[in-house]
């Protein structure tokens, strides 16, 4: 398989069209290849089933242009890092070859967010060692980026993503069973509250502020940035 340069992780289908998407349509249009890695089908969810968050996961590719998309089935509700299931994380990152992957946060109300979270970062170092055998050969990306899903953090930087906005709301509506609809007879969830959606865009808009834009994407990154030319970086932008 050609390498896909940006793969995003999330937790469940769903996770990073609400909150890294925009990264992920803009790194698209700057001719990279990218894709999403879903580790559960989202089947727990108290709207839906796992049927119709498949198809909406689908729909929603097909609105970010992926170039690639998994679901390693991991089990929604009962997400653990273990060795098992980082062998098979660690293989979708060597067969996709990603030179930056996205995670959630590992801070998060949602135990799977959590678990998820420290399982990718496992495998993402785990993925780099040789005397590690899967199907794939050893590859280690160059960076893991955190996205925020409930629990926020200050930001390492903020992209810009006022221009790929429209887009990326329309790939999370595409959930629409886990969204507000006013003919549905399911149980309410905070997700489906008619509230949700201006709290989501509240919140890129918050982001887009720190950087002087409409809206944008937080990440957070653990790595230490090293900086050639600190003038060129930061010189440009009074205030
Ligand atoms: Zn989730």
């Amino acid at each position: 398989m050609k390498a896909i340069d940006l793969l995003a992780f999330g937790p469940h289908p769903d996770d990073v069209e609400i909150s890294a998407a925009g990264t992920l349509i803009r790194m698209k249009e700057a001719g990279h290849r990218i894709g999403i890695c879903d580790l559960t089908g989202g089947e727990m969810g108290t709207r839906g089933s796992r049927e119709i968050r498949a198809a909406e996961a689908q729909a929603a590719s097909r609105v970010l242009g992926l170039d690639y998309r998994c679901n390693l089935d991991l089990g929604d509700g009962r997400l653990l890092d273990t060795p098992d299931n980082r062998l098979k994380v660690l293989d979708v990152i060597r067969a996709c070859r990603p030179r930056v992957i996205l995670n959630a946060w590992h801070h998060d109300d949602h135990p799977d967010h959590e678990a998820g979270s420290r399982l990718v970062k496992a495998a993402h170092f785990m993925a780099g060692m040789s005397r590690v055998e899967t199907e794939h050969a050893a590859w280690r990306a160059g960076a893991l980026l955190y996205y925020p899903a409930r629990q926020e953090f200050r930001p390492s930087f903020v992209v810009d993503i006022s221009a790929q906005w429209e887009r990326r709301r329309e790939a999370a509506m595409c959930y629409k069973s886990q969204f507000h609809d006013p003919q549905s007879t399911e149980r309410k969830t905070q997700i489906s509250s008619p509230d949700f959606w201006n709290w989501v865009e509240g919140r890129a808009m918050y982001y887009g502020q720190l950087i002087g834009a409409s809206h944008g994407e937080a990440f957070f990154v653990e790595k230490t940035l090293a900086v050639a030319d600190p003038v060129a970086l930061f010189g440009g932008n009074a205030g």
